[in-house]
C-alpha cells in the first residue's frame, strides 16, 4: 500500500510502497478515504522542538505512519473485535485510552494515566489503509461523508472547548486564533447559541475566512480589540467567554482583560513555556475561570459533534481550503506555512 512515513529527524515525510498491514486481535483494517493534516502532524514534517517534546512523552519509534484525522471503511477486523464489523464507515479518536487506571474508570479516559497517541505512539492514517484498535472507533451516521468524518476529531477539541465555557445561550465569546481549530470553534459555538463571535488574529487570509463564517474579524496588530469589546458588549465590560487557540504566550498579557467578571477562559492552543498571569487580577478579583482542554471527552463530545452534522446544523467543510492527494504530501505540508485552514488529503492510489 502507498503511505507517509516518518523516517528521521529530518524535515520532511517519505513517500512510497509499504506493506499491507494485517490486524492483530483487537484491531480493525480501514480503507483511508479521506485524512485532515493537523498541528502535530505539522510539528513532525519539520522536526522541532514541539515534535521532540510530544515524540519522547508518548514514545514515537521511527519509521512512523503520521496522521491521525481520518475517515474510511472498515475493510478486515482482527479477532475478538465486537463491536465493529467489515463494511463499516468509521472515523478514530486520537487518545488510546488504557481501559484500566484510574481516569478511565472515572469516565475521563481522554486523559488516561496511561495514554497512546494515534499516528505517534503507533500507526497513523496517512496511508492508503491503517490499523486502529476497536476501542478508538466511532460510527459515521449514513449522512455525513467521509471528509467530515475526518474532521470529527478536530471538532470535537473545538466542541470541547465550548463544553468547558459552559457557554450559555447568547453570550459573547472571543475566538482568540482563526486558525483550523478557531475556525471550528466558530462553528461550533454558533451550533450551540452562541450571541456575538469575536475572532482574532495577525493574519487577514485567516481573518477573511472567520469573517465568512460569521465571525467579526479584529485583526490585533492593527486594531483595538479592546474598543471592538466596549462597542460590541458595552454593558458587560467583556466578553463572557474567551476560548484560547493560538498558544501565542504574549497572548496572555492582555487575554483576560477582555473578559468580564465571571467570565470563562478555556486554553486550547500550548504555550511551549511557561506564561505569567496575575492571578490576584485575572482570577480572583475577576471571579474567573480557567480550564484546559486535552482532547475529546469520551464518547460524549463525540455524539454532539456528530448529530450536529448529521442533522446539518454545522458545515465542517467550510473550514477546508485545500485538497491534496496523498503522493503530494510534502507539498499539502508546505502548504501549511503559506497559508491555509484545513487540509485534507483525499486520493490514496
Ligand atoms: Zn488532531
Ligand atoms: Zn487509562
Amino acid at each position: 500500500m502507498k503511505a507517509l512515513t516518518k523516517t528521521n529527524k529530518e524535515i520532511g515525510f517519505t513517500y512510497g510502497e509499504l506493506k499491507m498491514p494485517k490486524p492483530g486481535e483487537g484491531e480493525v483494517l480501514i480503507k483511508v478515504r479521506a485524512a485532515a493534516i493537523c498541528g502535530t502532524d505539522v510539528h513532525y514534517y519539520r522536526w522541532n522542538d514541539a515534535a521532540e517534546g510530544f515524540a519522547t512523552k508518548f514514545n514515537l519509534q521511527f519509521p512512523m505512519i503520521p496522521g491521525h484525522e481520518c475517515a474510511g471503511d472498515v475493510v478486515e477486523v482482527g479477532s475478538g473485535v465486537k463491536t465493529v464489523k467489515v463494511g463499516d464507515r468509521v472515523t478514530l479518536e486520537t487518545h488510546i485510552p488504557c481501559g484500566t487506571c484510574f481516569n478511565c474508570r472515572n469516565d475521563e479516559a481522554h486523559n488516561c494515566m496511561n495514554m497512546k497517541i494515534y499516528g505517534t505512539s503507533c500507526d497513523g492514517c496517512f496511508s492508503e489503509y491503517a490499523i486502529a484498535p476497536e476501542s478508538v472507533v466511532f460510527h459515521l451516521p449514513d449522512a455525513v461523508s467521509y471528509e467530515e468524518g475526518a474532521l470529527f476529531e478536530p471538532a470535537g477539541v473545538a466542541m470541547r472547548a465550548v463544553e468547558r465555557a459552559d457557554l450559555c445561550p447568547g453570550d459573547t465569546v472571543l475566538v482568540s486564533g482563526s486558525g483550523p481549530i478557531g475556525m471550528l470553534a466558530i462553528l461550533m459555538l454558533q451550533a450551540s447559541g452562541a450571541g456575538k463571535i469575536i475572532a482574532t488574529d495577525l493574519d487577514d487570509w485567516r481573518l477573511n475566512l472567520a469573517s465568512e463564517l460569521g465571525a467579526i474579524a479584529v485583526n490585533t496588530g492593527k486594531q483595538d480589540l479592546m474598543e471592538v469589546i466596549r462597542k460590541e458588549c458595552p454593558e458587560r465590560g467583556g466578553v463572557d467567554v474567551i476560548i484560547e487557540t493560538t498558544g501565542a504566550a504574549p497572548v496572555y498579557d492582555t487575554l483576560f482583560t477582555y473578559l468580564r467578571n465571571e467570565g470563562h477562559v478555556v486554553t486550547v492552543g500550548h504555550p511551549g513555556k511557561p506564561v505569567k498571569i496575575n492571578v490576584m487580577e485575572a482570577i480572583n478579583l475577576k471571579g474567573s475561570t480557567i480550564r484546559g482542554v486535552f482532547g475529546r471527552k469520551l464518547w460524549g463530545t463525540w455524539w454532539k459533534v456528530s448529530a450536529l452534522v448529521e442533522n446539518k446544523k454545522v458545515d465542517l467543510t467550510k473550514v477546508v481550503t485545500h485538497r491534496f492527494a496523498l503522493k503530494d504530501g510534502n507539498e499539502a505540508f508546505e502548504q501549511v506555512a503559506n497559508g491555509s485552514g484545513k487540509i485534507l488529503f483525499t486520493d490514496f492510489s
